[in-house]
């Protein structure tokens, strides 16, 4: 069987002669449709780096990548970015929402980039905030949320595509337990919920803790990659009370 992704003596080299930096040295990985994996690792281990070329936002200076069989490190940028549109979905560590813009017009602009009509957006966009339990929240603007909800409309961005993966870099950098443990829930629903692959950058081991697989990184290579045989079970994720009854 094809995995899903498949990333095969992948090195990703930074600079020449004396500055040459390997980020990444000939990691190999084997990704099944449906995994939810932990990368873990420390500051400067290659985790986005890795991230980044998963993502098809990068490629390899050596080695393959292949999605779905497909190589990647072969395509062309625009190619890269119909994979990228398809099939992936991404979260970061600091929201990466549009300042001005309402969290209903940050959620639908994936789908005006796919050329969607205005009706399938708007209700394509107010269907993921409601999964994100933020019904009622759509006409708010970031700097209105909390940093919690910030990175829950920023979820339903990356999910409103329908994506086979979810990628989040350290999706719970910038927030305190609680609200860490709520993106956690809504990560865990995706995978068992709705079957999409995610791969999470963590350093904090109770957010990996929710994770079936851990896959550690150290100086640019795996060095320990293993299932985790009794993930963390999430609570079920309360929605927000809509701001008018708050
Ligand atoms: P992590 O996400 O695990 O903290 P990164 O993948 O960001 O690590 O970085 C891995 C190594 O590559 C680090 O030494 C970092 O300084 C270096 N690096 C990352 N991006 C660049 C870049 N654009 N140019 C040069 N070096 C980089
Ligand atoms: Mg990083």
């Amino acid at each position: 069987m094809t995995s899903l992704i498949s990333l095969q003596g992948v090195s990703r080299r930074y600079g020449e002669g004396a500055s040459e930096l390997m980020a990444l040295n000939q990691i190999s990985l084997e990704i099944q449709e449906g995994e939810f994996i932990a990368i873990m690792g420390a500051s400067g281990s290659g985790k986005s780096t890795a991230m980044n070329i998963l993502g098809c936002l990068d490629t390899p200076t050596a080695g393959a990548y292949l999605f779905k069989g497909v190589h990647v490190e072969a395509l062309s940028r625009d190619q890269r970015a119909r994979i990228r549109r398809r099939y992936l979905g991404f979260v970061f560590q600091g929201f990466n929402l549009l300042a001005r813009t309402s969290a209903q017009e940050n959620v639908e602009l994936p789908l005006l980039y796919r050329g969607d009509s205005q009706a399938g957006r708007k209700k394509a966009a107010r269907e993921a905030l409601a999964a994100v339990g933020l019904a009622g929240w759509e006409h708010h603007t970031p700097s209105q949320l909390s940093g919690g909800q910030q990175q829950r409309v920023a979820i339903a961005r990356a999910i409103v595509t329908e994506p086979a993966v979810v990628l989040a870099d350290e999706p719970t950098g910038n927030l305190d337990t609680q609200r860490s443990h709520e993106i956690m829930s809504l990560l865990v629903g995706l995978n068992r919920d709705h079957g999409i692959t995610v791969l999470m950058v963590t350093h904090e081991p109770d957010m990996a803790a929710y994770a079936h697989r851990m896959v550690h990184f150290k100086d640019g290579k795996v060095l320990k990659d293993a299932a985790n045989p009794n993930p963390s079970s999430s609570p079920p994720l309360q929605s927000d009370l809509t701001p008018e009854t708050v």
